[in-house]
């Protein structure tokens, strides 16, 4: 661990982490190469090494069959399960039906890897692995469990003759392990792949999480930990295992089915979400008044309005939600598309009358709007009209300020919104010096906003890995701050 790190216990938190010193945002606080890197669950027909998908009667591994591409034949790590479905005979199956349907078989890779990492590497069980969290009274008996002591406990038993090896225990507290902790991270060619992160995992969980993470790929999926706000001695850090825009509901629902824990944050527990009616719901009763959850860590509680009380049934909104939702998520087919555009435009006019102007809902069709101002067919950035440009900066504003509360700090979500900001903001800027409005150093404040907004969107972003779409828009931010810079230092504008 490169900062002062202490490790600690409670009986709410079990196991955490805390800084013995002040740490600046930006700081790695720890950077560790993960334990096991494999495939994720209920993956479909893909490479075991690189997670690439492959075709049915695609590329296999010369000695034991299983699915493997050129490129990895020769990588270590497909060695360790090579060698086990080789002596055993293990067949491959294959994906059931078409391409796309899900490998069954490929579940037993990752918690496969991780017990006989775990046998050659008993030290490590000792200071390390056996002491990550794995819920097991939780996840005893849970759906999960029964999947498991099926496809994995059963299938490791059986067809791979492990039995004497690992007991059916054992497997159940690594698949437990796996699923508690594990991160999700990109290969290379930038598919998805999960990592156990032994060190990384002592940090407790919140939804409004104090560090950021990057994996990166090109150095054997190392994790670097980064603090991603001025953290002060003595505070617990936290990561976040679930998705940080994602109302309460959602989030306490991917916590308790996937991680087997009820979140009691602050966030989690203020029905507002810290004052930001992330989930709120207009009332119809009453005029200004948002309808919130009685008790945001009980799914079946009713829903109340803050101004005249109505009482409204968690069915009843949960009904109202899911239509909205659904129209919504029609918006999706027509991504990049000036129908696309309109539809957007359009819902969020016609949501006004029933969300909070902040709820999720409402907050991920503006990200899909912002995407698309700039990035459609008619509407490229030098075809908006300078009403649309202050639209895209209005909306990369009002998101920015929503981030600051849920997720704060260095976050990559932040610095992608940087980057959207920056041109508008500057484009805008010449438009209003052009008609008289704004003389040449007001223009020239707009500039070094632009200069600012994508230095600290460089800095973010150049954290991730070289193989990443963050490195891309790394590579054109800074050809762009570059010409910016330059405009500034010869009053070319
Ligand atoms: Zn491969
Ligand atoms: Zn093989
Ligand atoms: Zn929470
Ligand atoms: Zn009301």
């Amino acid at each position: 661990m490169n900062k002062s790190i202490k490790l600690t216990e409670n009986r709410t938190l079990g196991r955490y982490a805390i800084v013995t010193d002040n740490v600046s945002a930006g700081e790695i606080l720890f950077e560790e190469y993960p334990f096991v890197v494999g495939p994720k669950s209920n993956s479909k027909l893909i490479c075991l090494v690189c997670c690439r998908p492959i075709d049915t009667d695609g590329l296999r591994c010369p000695k034991c069959k299983w699915p493997l591409c050129e490129k990895c034949v020769d990588e270590q790590i497909h060695r360790l399960e090579c060698e086990i479905f080789v002596n055993n005979s293990v067949k491959f199956y294959g994906a059931y039906g078409s391409e796309n349907e899900v490998c069954l078989q490929l579940d037993c890779i990752t918690p496969l890897r991780f017990l006989l990492l775990i046998e050659s590497n008993p030290d490590r069980w000792n200071t390390e692995i056996q002491l990550m969290e794995h819920h097991e009274i939780a996840r005893r008996n849970s759906v999960q469990w029964n999947v498991d002591e099926n496809n994995i406990v059963g299938y490791l038993h059986g067809p791979c003759g492990l039995k004497k090896r690992f007991s059916a225990d054992m497997i159940q507290r690594i698949c437990g392990i796996i699923e508690v902790n594990s991160f999700e991270a990109r290969t290379k060619s930038g598919h998805e792949i999960r990592c156990v992160f032994p060190k990384t995992a002592v940090m407790s969980h919140s939804c409004v999480p104090n560090t950021c993470h990057s994996i990166l790929a090109s150095d054997g999926y190392k994790i670097f930990v980064r603090a991603s706000v001025n953290i002060e001695k003595d505070t617990p850090l936290t990561a976040c295992y679930t998705f940080t825009m994602s109302g309460t509901l959602a989030r306490q629902e991917h916590l308790r089915k996937g991680k087997y824990f009820t979140c009691q944050c602050a966030r989690c527990i203020d029905p507002t979400e810290l004052g930001t009616h992330f989930s709120s719901i207009k009332c119809k009763k009453c005029d200004d008044g948002y309808v919130v959850s009685t008790d945001p860590l009980d799914e079946s509680a009713s829903w109340k309005c803050m101004v005249c009380m109505n009482i409204i049934s968690s069915s009843a909104t949960s009904q109202t939600l899911s239509a909205i939702q659904n129209e919504a998520n029609g918006v999706e087919i027509t991504l990049f598309t000036p129908e696309g555009i309109g539809k957007c435009e359009y819902l969020l006019k016609k949501l006004k009358h029933k969300l909070h102007p902040n709820h999720f809902i409402q907050i991920d069709l503006r990200q899909n709007l912002i995407k698309m101002l700039g990035r459609t067919p008619g509407y490229q950035l030098n075809e908006l009209s300078d009403i649309q440009l202050k639209y895209k900066i209005d909306l990369c504003y009002q998101i920015l300020s929503l981030l600051h509360v849920l997720h704060p700090g260095q976050t990559r979500v932040r610095a992608m919104l940087l980057y959207e900001l920056h041109a508008p903001l500057f484009l805008h800027g010449k438009i209003a010096f052009r008609k008289g409005l704004i003389n040449d150093t007001e223009l020239k404040e707009i500039l070094t906003k632009s200069i600012d907004l994508l230095d600290e969107c460089i800095t973010i972003l150049q954290r991730e890995d070289v193989s990443s779409i963050e490195n891309k828009v790394v590579y054109v931010a800074a050809n762009t701050l570059k010409y910016l810079q330059e405009a500034a230092k010869n009053n070319f504008y």
